[in-house]
């Protein structure tokens, strides 16, 4: 049993050799885990101190470290950014003030390059600005997490300095335990040999064990305790590494951040320098070349006004010359005006006898033309017969009486074919106007004769044909398409108004009628009346009308009031104007007066338009009474016409003049150098041909009579039979019966100077002019 004991005394001192051992290395491995810790810790304390030196803060000990070791690195990074930052702010100044000083200056040129280059600057200086802002706006937010590390330091630091007091606790009573157990130890080593003991004092033996045994056991439970504290300790010690080493890496995180960031900003600061340098070189640049372009033409300039010295001293020299001048130029013009007067008054004097000369000659001239006219008439022949068809109208009615009965031919405008009873008989005459000619083209064919009466020539114009050809539509025709009477009387207005510089002209007319042989003034008070034609009492042999009324026109208004006129004393003297004009020959006379202010050369042309009474056969139809009494009148007329023309045609000796009233009243303008003109009417319906047959033959006959006596003598017999009318054959036509008639010596024209000198003096006043 002590055997037992000692061996399990042993065991237990072997035990307790171990704890205590164990112990020692405990304490070692405790005192290696505080210097550790201390070492952690003084580093941590000093890495916190490094974190507090580098933040800024509002702690007072980083405020004081701050003070010792004059700022940590950030603030030195903050401050040297702060210094940056002004640097930059002050440059971003002073190029706003170039900015403004450039935009200050005058725009040399809008645009140009420079402008774009600035506002190009402009821009990058904005974004600039914006960059600058972003990176400012970036410090704050790093100063902030800054501040916010620096917070979170502090709080670990506390908590670290509270595990730290913790452990200290700790330590001290691990300590006093340790120590206590020492004690305990070594009364327990000073106490006699136990197996004796044992035996003696072994319930105190065995208590004391027992209580070692507690004692152990509480130590054992204390060092296990311990361990777990050491390991929290461990722990903690482990977090606050990695957290200490989640700081740094942050913190050298942010100071990469910020290196990068001002780095970037450096560059940025660089770029733009550069540019600014750059656009400022460029900008003096092409001042350089501005101003050299400014030199050059200075320069020109310059030479210019060198090269302009000596044009302006001639300039001067040419100005004195002229002011010279001008002094002497009243003397001068006075001289010149003497003798441009004086040349002048030779010049008038000279144009003076060239005039007196170019007079003379244009009399002479003037006579000239006439003897050509009278020539040229006298060959041409004074007699033209025209011929006109008017067109098929309602009143002709319709059917086969109503049929065309005319034909023309489209080569010669001088032909008619008549279609009469199944038979085509042809006609020659001077002109045809178809059914179509206007009335401006009748006019235009006759216009000729109408000027010639302003030269001093009769002319007669006759409308000749059956009731309803046309006569009265030809020389009167409507209100809206006039005839030849309103348009002649127009003409003449216009011709005397173009010669009106040198001569006067006073036209007149006479409105009169001839029924059954009694002339009749239609524009005189008593209508009615019966007026004589007798021979001048001056013994010219002159005829006239006594108390035939002329009125003076000198206007179409004139005209229109004088027709108007004389058709009111018609219609009121006869209750049936129709029937009765076609049984009377109208006549309308023309008479112009016209005085050369130069020569004083008188002349006096007379226009008879007459619009003769029907030729249709009433004699032979068995008509009585007034109406036999008419055509009685009318065929004599007619004949009497048609004999006076052939006989004027045929330049016999004697012209019976005297067989008509119309002849005799004509007689003046139908003799001599005057000019007549048939205007034979033709109506173109089946029911009027054998009207048209004789009408076309009368036309025929009064063109073809011809010089040679045995026609004249033919001419003569077939028209002395009175009988106009009725000439069925014995016409005699020469093959070169055309428009033209050639005169003849064997012919005895009627004394020419005696119908000239009539014509030239009819007003009595007038002095007879040498032809
Ligand atoms: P006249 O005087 O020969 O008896 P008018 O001149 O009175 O004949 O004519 C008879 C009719 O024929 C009138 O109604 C007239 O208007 C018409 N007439 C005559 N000639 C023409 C023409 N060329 N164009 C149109 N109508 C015409
Ligand atoms: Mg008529």
């Amino acid at each position: 049993m002590i055997q037992k004991m000692v061996e399990s005394m042993s065991q237990l001192q072997e035990e307790k050799g171990q704890l205590q051992e164990q112990l020692m290395a405990l304490q070692k491995k405790l005192a290696l885990r505080e210097s550790d810790q201390q070492a952690v810790s003084t580093q941590l304390q000093t890495q916190v101190e490094n974190l507090k030196e580098k933040l800024i803060g509002q702690v007072q000990e980083v405020n004081r470290l701050r003070s010792e070791l004059g700022g940590t690195d950030l603030e030195k990074h903050r401050d040297l950014l702060m210094v940056e930052n002004e640097r930059l702010r002050q440059d971003m100044k002073r190029c706003e003030a170039e900015l403004q000083e450039l935009r200050a200056r005058p725009p040399p040129c809008s645009e140009c390059e420079h402008s774009k280059e600035s506002a190009q600057l402009r821009e990058k200086l904005a974004q600039l600005q914006l960059e600058t802002e972003e990176n400012k706006s970036r410090l704050a937010e790093l100063d902030l997490e800054v501040h916010q590390k620096t917070d979170r330091l502090a709080e670990v630091e506390l908590r670290l300095k509270d595990s730290l007091a913790e452990k200290a606790e700790e330590e001290e009573r691990l300590s006093r335990r340790l120590r206590d157990s020492q004690e305990t130890i070594a009364t327990l080593k000073a106490q006699p040999q136990p197996i004796k003991t044992v035996e003696v004092d072994s319930s105190k033996t065995k208590q004391a064990l027992c209580e070692t045994e507690a004692r152990n056991q509480y130590l054992q439970e204390q060092v296990g305790m311990q361990r777990q504290v050491l390991k929290e300790m461990e722990q903690q010690l482990q977090n606050s590494q990695h957290t200490t080493t989640q700081l740094k890496a942050q913190i050298m995180m942010y100071e990469s951040e910020l290196e990068r960031a001002h780095g970037q900003m450096l560059e940025e600061m660089q770029t733009m320098e550069e540019d600014k340098n750059r656009a400022i070189e460029e900008a003096f640049a092409r001042a350089q070349v501005e101003m050299k372009a400014v030199h050059e033409n200075l320069a020109g300039v310059r030479t210019n006004l060198l090269t302009l010295q000596p044009a302006l001293r001639t300039l001067t020299n040419d100005y004195n010359g002229l002011k010279r001048q001008v002094r002497d130029f009243p003397l001068l013009l006075q001289e010149a005006l003497k003798s441009a007067k004086a040349e002048i008054g030779q010049a008038i004097e000279e144009v003076n006898n060239t005039n007196r000369e170019l007079l003379r000659k244009y009399r002479r001239e003037l006579q000239l033309r006439k003897k050509c006219h009278n020539e040229l008439v006298r060959l041409k022949g004074n007699i033209r017969v025209i011929g006109r068809v008017r067109p098929i109208t309602k009143e002709d009615g319709d059917g086969s009486e109503a049929a065309n009965a005319v034909t023309f031919d489209s080569d010669d405008d001088a032909v008619i074919h008549l279609l009469h009873k199944g038979k085509s008989v042809s006609f020659e005459l001077d002109k045809v106007f178809p059914p179509h000619a206007t009335q401006q083209d009748v006019f235009q064919e006759v216009q000729a004769l109408i000027t010639s009466c302003i030269d001093g020539y009769n002319v007669c114009i006759f409308a000749y044909g059956q009731t309803g050809a046309g006569k009265t539509y030809t020389m009167e025709g409507t209100v809206e398409n006039p005839g030849i009477n309103q348009r002649a009387l127009q003409l003449l207005f216009s011709e005397v108004q173009e010669k009106s510089s040198d001569w006067e002209y006073t036209i007149t007319v006479s409105v009169a009628e001839i029924y059954n042989e009694a002339l009749r003034d239609l524009l005189g008070k008593e209508p009615q009346e019966k007026l004589e034609i007798k021979l001048c009492p001056d013994g010219s042999g002159q005829l006239y009308v006594p108390g035939l009324t002329e009125f003076k026109v000198q206007s179409v208004e004139d005209i229109n009031r004088v027709f108007e006129f004389g058709h009111t004393n018609r219609t009121t003297e006869y209750t049936n104007l129709n029937e009765h004009s076609s049984r009377s020959h109208a006549l309308l006379i023309i008479t112009v007066r016209g005085t050369d202010y130069s020569t004083g050369l008188r002349t006096t042309g007379k226009l008879n338009l007459v619009d003769l009474a029907g030729s249709e056969r009433v004699g032979k139809s068995g008509a009585e009474g007034s109406r036999l009494r008419e055509a009685q009148y009318i065929n004599k007329s007619l004949s009497a016409l048609g004999d006076v023309i052939s006989a004027l045609r045929s330049r016999q000796g004697h012209v019976p003049f005297r067989n008509s009233k119309l002849t005799y009243l004509l007689q003046d303008s139908l003799s001599g150098d005057s000019k007549t003109l048939m205007l034979v009417q033709v109506s173109p319906v089946e029911k009027n041909t054998s009207e048209t047959l004789c009408s076309l033959k009368f036309a025929e006959r009064v063109r073809s009579v011809e010089l040679g006596p045995g026609s004249r003598r033919a001419e003569l017999m077939s028209w002395s039979s009175q009988e106009h009318l009725e000439f069925e054959g014995s016409l005699v036509q020469t093959p070169s019966s055309a428009r033209s008639y050639s005169s003849s010596s064997s012919g005895t024209p009627i004394s020419r100077s005696s119908s000239i000198r009539r014509k030239l003096q009819t007003s009595g006043k007038m002095k007879p002019v040498p032809v």
